[in-house]
C-alpha cells in the first residue's frame, strides 16, 4: 500500500493542502481494529523518530500531518503523509473524525523565536491548538499533547514559592519571569494550553495525557544554519554548526545553566508506552527527562567536543567563546537556570526509566550529523559564514 499523500519534491510547503486534503481523504470512517493515530507535527525532530517506531508496530494506522515532511524517513506504507498546516480550514475537523488517538507535537519550539516571533509562537503552541483541544473533546477521541518542562519556568519552586531540586508534576509552582521577558511566551503559551485541556478532561469528559519533554536529542534535531534553516537552532544544533565548520561553540551567560538530556530513542519508548497504558495515564501530566544528565551547558560543549574529535581526531581544536544572553538573543531573553525532572511519575505509571548517558549518545549522534551535513558544509561558504549570535 503506498501512501495516499507525498511531500512534493520541489515545495516545503504547499499552497492550500489542507482543504484538498480533506476532501480527498479524510472522509473514511475509523474502524474497529488498530486505533488510527493522527500525529500533528509529525515531520519535525520528534515525530520523524516516533512515526517510523509506530509503523513497525503490526497493523499500524498512522496519519502523519506536517507542512514538512523532509525529515520523516521515506517508504512506511503504513504511513499516509498529509502535507498540510493544521491551521488549513477543515483540517482539524477532518482528522478529528477519522482518527482514536491524537498525538500533537506542533508547535514553533526554538527559544531564538520566544522574543522575536512572540505572536506566532503564541498562536503554534496555544490559539492554533484550542480548537484542536475542542474537537477531541466533543468526538471522544483521546488526545496526547506534547507540552514542555519550561512550562516550571527559571527554576524549581515549591508551592511553598521555596526553591526545591526536582520538577514535579503535581507540587511544584511554575516560575515564569515578568512579561517584558518575552522568552516566557512559549511557556505561558504552553501552559495555557495545559490548563485548557485539564479543563476539558475534568468537566468536558477529554480523554487525555499531556507529555513535558526535558530537552530531548538526537539525530535530525534543529537544522544546520546556512545549510538547511536560517537563525540559531537549539544547543545541539547550535554546537554540531559551529564543529562542523571550524567555528566557536558560543557559551552564553558563560554555559552555567543546566539542563537534563534524554536520548531520543528512550523519549520514542516513553511515548508508546503512554500511548500503550491509556488507564493509568489518563487526566496526567507526566515529564519525560533523564536526571542523571544533568549537566552545565559548559559541560555539554566539552563532551561534544570530545566526541566530535573521537570522530575526526585531524580537525582543529575548537573553542569555546562566552557571549551574553542579550547579546546572543537579543532583549527579553531569559534563561532557565536548572530543569531537573522528577521522574517518580513516569517510572511509577509507564515502569519507565531511561539508562542513556551523554557519553553514549553523543558519538552516534555526532556520526549523524556528520554524515549528513559534513559535505554539505564543506561546499557551502554560506555555512561557515553563518555563525548564528556571534557578530
Ligand atoms: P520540531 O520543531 O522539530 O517539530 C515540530 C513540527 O511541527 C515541525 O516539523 C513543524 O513543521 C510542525 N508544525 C509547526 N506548526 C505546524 C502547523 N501549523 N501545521 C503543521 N505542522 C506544523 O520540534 P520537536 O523537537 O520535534 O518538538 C515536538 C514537540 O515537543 C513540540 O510541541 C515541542 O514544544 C515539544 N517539546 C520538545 C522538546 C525537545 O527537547 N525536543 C522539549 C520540550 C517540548
Ligand atoms: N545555548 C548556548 N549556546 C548556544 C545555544 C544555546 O549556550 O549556541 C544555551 C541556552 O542559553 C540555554 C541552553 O543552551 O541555556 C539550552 O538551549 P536550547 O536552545 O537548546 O533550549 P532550552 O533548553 O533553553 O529550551
Amino acid at each position: 500500500m503506498r501512501p495516499k499523500f507525498s511531500v512534493p519534491a520541489d515545495g516545503r510547503r504547499s499552497s492550500r493542502p489542507g482543504r484538498a486534503v480533506v476532501q480527498a481523504n479524510l472522509t473514511r470512517p475509523p474502524t474497529a481494529q488498530q486505533p488510527r493515530i493522527a500525529i500533528l507535527g509529525a515531520g519535525g525532530f520528534i515525530g520523524s523518530h516516533l512515526v517510523p517506531a509506530l509503523a513497525l508496530r503490526p497493523g499500524a494506522r498512522i496519519v502523519a500531518v506536517d507542512v514538512d515532511f523532509d525529515k520523516l524517513p521515506p517508504g512506511l506504507p503504513e504511513v499516509e503523509r498529509i502535507q498540510a498546516s493544521i491551521r488549513d480550514p477543515g483540517i482539524l475537523d477532518a482528522i478529528t473524525a477519522r482518527a482514536d488517538l491524537v498525538i500533537s507535537l506542533t508547535a514553533l519550539c526554538n527559544p531564538a523565536l520566544y522574543n522575536t516571533r512572540p505572536l506566532e509562537v503564541i498562536d503554534a503552541a496555544y490559539t492554533d491548538l484550542v480548537p484542536l483541544v475542542k474537537l477531541c473533546a466533543e468526538r471522544k477521541r483521546r488526545l496526547i499533547h506534547l507540552s514542555t518542562c519550561e512550562v516550571y519556568g527559571r527554576r524549581a519552586l515549591g508551592a511553598d514559592g521555596r526553591p526545591s531540586r526536582r520538577m514535579d508534576e503535581d507540587r511544584t509552582a511554575l516560575c515564569l519571569g515578568p512579561v517584558h521577558r518575552e522568552r516566557w511566551t512559549y511557556a505561558a503559551a504552553k501552559q495555557l494550553l495545559e490548563r485548557v485541556i485539564w479543563a476539558y478532561g475534568r468537566h468536558g469528559g477529554l480523554a487525555f495525557t499531556v507529555v513535558r519533554p526535558f530537552n530531548v536529542i538526537g539525530p535530525r534535531m534543529d537544522f544546520i544554519p546556512g545549510v538547511d534553516g536560517q537563525g540559531i537552532p537549539r544547543v545541539l544544533a547550535a554546537f554540531m554548526h559551529a564543529l562542523l565548520t571550524g567555528g566557536d561553540l558560543v557559551l552564553v551567560d558563560g554555559g552555567r545553566q543546566r539542563r537534563s538530556f534524554l536520548y531520543v530513542d528512550e523519549f520514542v519508548n516513553a511515548l508508546l508506552r503512554i500511548i500503550d497504558r491509556p488507564d493509568p495515564c489518563q487526566g496526567q501530566i507526566i515529564n519525560l527527562g533523564n536526571d542523571k544528565n544533568d549537566v552545565s551547558i559548559r559541560a555539554l560543549a566539552g563532551k561534544m567536543v570530545s566526541a566530535f574529535r573521537a570522530q575526526r581526531p585531524g580537525a582543529s581544536a575548537p573553542r569555546l567563546r562566552t557571549r551574553t544572553a542579550a547579546a546572543f538573543y537579543g532583549a527579553g531573553y531569559e534563561d532557565s537556570v536548572v530543569r531537573i525532572p522528577s521522574m517518580a511519575k513516569a517510572a511509577r505509571l509507564l515502569d519507565w526509566r531511561p539508562h542513556i548517558s551523554l557519553t553514549q549518545m553523543l558519538p552516534p549522534i555526532v556520526a549523524d550529523y556528520l554524515a549528513r551535513y559534513e559535505s554539505r558544509v564543506a561546499g557551502n561558504p554560506r555555512a561557515r559564514a553563518t555563525a548564528p549570535g556571534l557578530p
